[in-house]
């Protein structure tokens, strides 16, 4: 026996950007800087450069990176119970279980590991549940161009992105979608064979566009009059980023479904689906399930999250640091109107949208930006996206607009080039 495995000699050898290109199934093109060490908003290369983090890695890392108390929960219940399996319950999950639903509209929680696995109990939920009070007949499912809703076969066909669903086909049947805001088409569609209606209340990987009240109002109308489910998909949304716990709360429309995910965890892997109790008694023993949905890890980090996130003070701090980075970047736009068009949003969800000369060249922005120190994301071609850790202060917020005004100089002069 050798007295280092290959295992060992293997985990030994440096890895860098290039090994993603050799061992990596190519689904992503990831940056050429790699990540090695966080702390709030701040991060750190493998060559030690350092960057102010505005995408809190895609509206996951709330609190930023390694929150003190967020790692004091994992390491207390890393050593105390990891998992158990569905045989059993455990007292993270039941915990986390009674927090979120006396903080919402919802009477029961179901838990898995990601968003697309939440909107993916949801769909199964709403087709049941049609399915028992209606017959099978009420199957179809609502939704609009430009959703995303994960990447499940089910939930991708359900978002409403072709480039998503090209050369996967046959895709699931009865799927129907509208224009994002556009009430005469829900109208005309949500008719008695609708089983549910699935909507951002702020599209993210779209463009970042909130919904109009009067859509979203119109949607719990419509759902209302012919039966079916209306699901709200706050994966992105959800956890305080729009400066109330969920966004509904701030619409003041109540879904029959919600799923959230992205912050929940903070970094560590959780996804839910929030129901009343007459929609939830749907499913019974078997009908859905997965190994480690509500594993005591994950659920324990998602607590402690949870109760820092919903707070008055944390999120009226969340609409304030949201107002100040706003009007900042609306003098941005002001200051570059041959490059930015205009800043929307809702709270610390936050798109530019690109000026008719510059559609399309978001991404020379986010690349200018990680030269000069700044993580930026794009949310399509045409929008640079910022969704910082809801912890950002005054302070970094400067830094940022700073940051980002430098980097819109890089990408002028190196576009006159
Ligand atoms: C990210 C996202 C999802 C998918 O979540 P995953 O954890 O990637 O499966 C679903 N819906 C919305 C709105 C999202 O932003």
């Amino acid at each position: 026996m050798n007295a280092v495995s290959k295992t060992e000699q293997q985990a030994a050898t440096p890895v860098t950007r290039q090994t993603f290109d050799e061992v990596m199934v190519p689904t992503y093109a990831p940056s050429n800087m790699v990540p090695v060490r966080g702390q709030g908003l701040d991060l750190w290369d493998q060559e030690g450069n350092h960057y102010l983090d505005l995408t809190g890695g895609i509206a996951v890392s709330a609190l930023g990176h390694v929150h003190p108390e967020v790692v004091a929960a994992l390491h207390e219940q890393a050593a105390t119970l990891w998992h158990v399996g569905n045989g059993y319950t455990n007292e993270p999950v039941l915990r986390l279980a009674r927090a979120l639903t006396d903080a919402t509209f919802a009477d029961r929680a179901f838990f898995c590991n990601s968003g697309a696995e939440a909107n993916e109990a949801a769909f199964k939920l709403a087709r049941k549940y049609a399915h028992g009070k209606f017959g099978p007949s009420k199957s179809r499912i609502v939704s609009c161009t430009n959703s995303f809703h994960g990447r499940t076969l089910f939930t991708v066909s359900v978002g409403g992105q072709p480039k998503y669903t090209e050369g996967f086909e046959p895709l699931p049947p009865e799927l129907t979608h509208i224009p994002f805001n556009d009430i005469e088409a829900a109208r005309a569609v949500i008719t008695d064979d609708v089983c549910a209606v699935v909507v951002e209340p702020v599209q993210g990987e779209g463009g970042v566009m909130p919904a109009a009240p009067e859509f979203l109002q119109a949607l719990r109308e419509l759902c209302d009059a012919t039966g079916a489910l209306l699901i709200f998909d706050e994966v992105q949304c959800g956890m305080g980023r729009t400066g109330k716990l969920f966004a509904y709360m701030d619409y003041g429309v109540t879904p029959d479904i919600l799923t959230v995910a992205k912050a929940l965890g903070n970094g560590y892997p959780i996804g839910a689906m929030l129901t009343t109790n007459a929609i939830a008694s749907a499913f019974s023993v078997g009908s859905h399930g997965t190994t480690y949905g509500g594993n005591p890890l994950a659920t324990a980090v998602a607590l402690r999250v949870l109760q820092i996130i919903n707070t008055p003070s944390f999120l009226a701090r969340v609409t304030q640091a949201a107002d100040t980075l706003t009007a900042k970047l609306q003098e941005v736009v002001r200051d570059y109107p041959q490059v930015f068009d205009h800043v929307r949003g809702k709270g610390l969800m936050i798109g530019i949208a690109m000026s008719e000369a510059w559609m399309g060249k978001a991404k020379e922005i986010t690349k200018a930006a990680e030269a000069n120190g700044l993580m930026l994301l794009i949310a399509g071609p045409d929008v640079v996206r910022l969704l910082p850790a809801l912890i950002i202060s005054d302070a970094q917020i400067d830094e940022g607009i700073a940051r980002l005004r430098k980097s819109v100089d890089a990408a002028l002069a190196a576009q006159a080039k």
